[in-house]
């Protein structure tokens, strides 16, 4: 399986369209099914409300919302819920803010790289095999065994600069 991810249109991690959301959902339980592993309905739902949110989400959000939705849960079933979804690969971790997003290509492992916006908090993936192969071949000369790869870049986006008032 290749394991290019081109990150198109349909493959944006943040807001995606309700279809969008029904076909990650789907994709999901597709391979939960192959690999074996229990889709429970706290994993479904914390997965569809990370896939809901226009912007990453952290876990005490996910618990406010939960508890919205009258289903009660305790943080550590929340944590474990999404450390189950990060196992798959149908989230990703951004480690500055501690908080999490879909991931649009869950079927394709691969590192991220991640252009946060330092004013709205928009965070866009895009998939760039130079920089994450730079990193690799860098670190193997430092004979360093690479586990994981998340880059987040920091900056405004477009929207923030076009309108620097709001
Ligand atoms: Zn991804
Ligand atoms: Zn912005």
């Amino acid at each position: 399986m290749s394991r290019e991810c081109t990150h198109s249109d349909l493959a944006s991690c943040t807001r995606p369209s309700s279809g969008q959301v029904g076909a990650l959902m789907q994709q999901a339980e597709n391979l939960c099914v192959e690999r074996n592993q229990r889709f429970t309905e706290l994993r479904r739902l914390v997965l569809e409300m990370v896939c809901r949110t226009d912007q990453p989400v952290g876990a005490y959000q996910l618990l406010d919302e939960l508890r919205d939705r009258g289903r009660s849960a305790a943080p550590p079933t929340v944590y474990r819920a999404l450390d189950f979804l990060l196992q798959q690969g149908l989230v990703h971790r951004l480690t500055s803010r501690n908080t999490y997003l879909a991931c649009a290509h869950p079927n394709r492992p691969h590192a991220a790289l991640f252009l946060v916006c330092k004013r709205c908090g928009h965070t866009q993936e895009v998939y760039t095999e130079g920089v994450l192969g730079a990193v690799k071949t860098r670190a193997d000369e430092f004979g360093f065994i690479v586990e994981h790869t998340s880059v987040e870049v920091s900056g405004l986006c477009k929207h923030c600069e076009e309108h620097p008032h709001g």
